[in-house]
């Protein structure tokens, strides 16, 4: 069995995935080639923002906003700009404004959602100004395991405080927040947002790959040009700024188109379906269950329960494993413990949720065409386990 099975998808999509890359190679139009444009607008217009920029991976995208976001600061002066992002999450959102130079503070995060709490946000927000050396600027939150996070309490903090909103949805592509009647796409959910193509996300290509999602016009010129070289608008050739190199090939992008629609139409229901057998055959065990809150839809990057305190978790992994079933730990270090923030002023953060979580959290397989019967066997060795 696999974690996810990314060639259980490509067979069923073989003819469209196999001549659109054929397409690329006749054309040898390797580098942003049409099927980019054609990508960016597909995209775009299903996340509902103006604009739609590829690069070359979800880290990128992440980097490339936060100068935009930063264009008006001089360089010397982001040491000032604080940061705040999720204690519970991949690395790179909090190693983009890392390495940047800008102050990163860890905030915790909610026990059910796994996504950054909006009450302890405040508190890291009001701390930082009271102790004066930073000043309060961009929050970067996290759409964890395809939810996205609480954006209308995060804005009203965020618009307290004068502070820009950057969604981390790398995980989240595909969910959404109905709000009167009205989907509001993750993507769409910040001043500026990006996503992630790596092939275990919920929209994922053969490669890397990665795009930022903005209604900003400016900013949008800006992700362009750094994005490549801090080209000039009509130049590529004329450099007005430092920048990367940062493209989304055009292979991945034939990838992508090819995969859009069955993403779009099949793959998020199915996904929600495995979702939701996981739900009801393990409700009668003493497992914590990812919540989904009121009017939130994920895309279910992960499924990822708790285990009790009582229960060893690598006991449960060893045995499952022995019966072919990978399950997988997301995360099993919280960001301010990471090696890379030792000495610095991130790694004292006060987050005992997400240390918590660390702790006792395990990731199952979850993926579109995860069969009923391949399910039961999980839930089945997993209550074993148990
Ligand atoms: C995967 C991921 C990224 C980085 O994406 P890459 O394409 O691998 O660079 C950023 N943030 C989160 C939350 C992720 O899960």
């Amino acid at each position: 069995m696999q974690f996810k099975d990314l060639y259980r998808q490509y067979q069923n999509i073989k003819e469209s995935i196999d001549n659109s890359i054929q397409s690329i190679i006749n054309s040898s139009d390797f580098i942003s080639g049409e099927p980019v444009k054609l990508l960016e607008q597909k995209l775009s217009s299903y996340v509902g923002v103006r604009h739609c920029i590829t690069c070359a991976n979800g880290t990128d995208a992440i980097t490339i906003s936060l100068r935009a976001i930063l264009n008006n600061i001089l360089q010397k002066d982001w040491k000032n700009c604080a940061v705040f992002v999720p204690d519970f999450t991949f690395f790179s959102s909090g190693e983009c404004p890392a390495g940047l130079g800008l102050p990163v503070y860890f905030v915790d995060v909610r026990c059910d959602t796994f996504n950054i709490d909006a009450r302890s946000l405040e508190v890291a927000v009001e701390k930082v100004i009271q102790e004066g050396k930073h000043k309060p600027k961009i929050v970067i939150a996290v759409d964890l395991f395809g939810q996205p996070a609480e954006y209308r309490s995060i804005r009203a903090i965020c618009d307290k405080y004068g502070m820009f909103l950057l969604e981390d949805s790398a995980q989240g592509l595909g969910g959404y927040i109905i709000e009167s009647g009205h989907k509001n796409m993750a993507g769409s959910l910040a001043d500026i947002a990006t996503t992630s193509f790596f092939p275990a996300k919920p929209l994922g290509c053969y490669g890397d790959g990665g795009a930022i999602f903005t209604d900003n016009d400016e900013w949008a010129d800006l992700c362009r040009s750094i994005a490549i070289h801090g080209k000039n608008a009509d130049d590529k050739y004329d450099n007005i700024r430092l920048g990367y190199n940062s493209r989304l090939d055009t292979i991945q992008a034939a990838v992508l188109n090819a995969k859009f629609d069955v993403f779009r139409d099949f793959e998020l229901d199915a996904v929600n379906n495995v979702a939701d057998w996981y739900n009801e055959i393990l409700g009668s065990t003493n497992l914590i269950l990812p919540k989904v809150l009121e009017n939130y839809r994920s895309s279910w990057a992960q499924y990822t329960v708790k285990l009790p305190c009582s229960i060893e978790r690598g006991i449960v992994q060893e045995r499952l494993g022995r019966n072919n079933i990978p399950t997988m730990i997301y995360y099993k270090k919280p960001m301010h413990k990471q090696g890379a923030f030792k000495n610095t002023l991130s790694e004292k953060a006060d987050c005992p949720v997400t240390e918590q979580l660390c702790e006792t959290v395990l990731c199952l397989p979850i993926h579109p065409y995860l069969e009923y019967r391949e399910l039961e066997i999980i839930c089945k060795e997993l209550q074993a386990a148990l």
